[in-house]
């Protein structure tokens, strides 16, 4: 695998995660990756870093060994109208920002409730990624989903770690299938994301392409090969 882009990555610093970001950009480079987005869990998750942490991630380098390196977050949706758990001022300095449902910040709702939940962020102009709206516990609309991704131009997450044997995200194949078939009903883009909590799993998508062959989604919704047409999609991330 080589020239992937993956944009959800953990380091130690989100508290549940192993390595460090030299760690996970060591790994990017072994695998011939172009660009690697740092995406820590915000602060309302157990464990996580302080909001001081997103505020000083100007001082980060742009390069380490030779990967191209984005800092963003994942943020955490925290109650059904979609609001975030890290200021405007802040969200407004990150690369990116992916947008996330977590129980331990928000108990699942009913369908109404969890779809509003995740329209409310889409609408966020500040938000460009919805982070796996695949989970079984946060029963959605997914239609619903899909087209307010498309109206605010947003991009939805194809989670690798969601479809591993031992994710806590059960029944993602399923919904991933349908939503990714949505997704090709109304040309709404999706972004491949490792959820990488170890250097060993950074950039790694084998479960995912294998949904999006099966899924028969075109290459062109697919934004992890090209970053120039990721980066269109990124409102604040530099053209690296
Ligand atoms: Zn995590
Ligand atoms: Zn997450």
């Amino acid at each position: 695998m080589s020239d992937y882009i993956d944009l959800h990555t953990h380091t130690i610093v989100s508290g549940h995660a192993y390595s460090t970001i030299k760690e996970m950009a060591c790994a990017a480079a072994a695998k011939n990756m172009t660009h690697l987005g740092i995406s820590e869990h915000a602060p309302k998750m157990p464990g996580s870093c302080h909001e001081l942490y997103f505020a000083n991630l100007k001082i980060m380098p742009r390069q380490i060994y030779g990967v191209k390196m984005l800092y963003g977050v994942e943020a955490n949706i925290m109650d059904y109208d979609g609001r975030l758990d890290l200021r405007e001022g802040l969200l407004k300095r990150l690369d990116y920002v992916i947008a996330s449902m977590h129980l331990p910040c928000v108990k699942p709702g009913n369908v109404e409730e969890n779809t509003n939940a995740m329209i409310g962020a889409l609408k966020n102009p500040l938000v460009d990624i919805l982070g796996h709206p695949d989970d079984s516990r946060y029963p959605i609309d997914k239609e619903a989903v899909v087209r307010a991704a498309k109206e605010y131009g947003k991009v939805l997450e194809l989670n690798n770690s969601s479809l591993t044997p031992t994710a806590s995200r059960q029944g993602a194949d399923e919904n991933d299938m349908d939503i990714l078939e949505l997704c090709r009903k109304y040309k709404v883009p999706v972004l491949m994301g490792s959820d990488a909590h170890y250097e060993d799993y950074v950039g790694e998508f084998s479960q995912a392409e294998e949904l999006l062959e099966r899924a028969g989604v075109e290459d062109e919704l697919i934004l992890n090969r090209d970053y120039g047409k990721l980066q269109k999609y990124l409102k604040k991330a530099p053209l690296l």
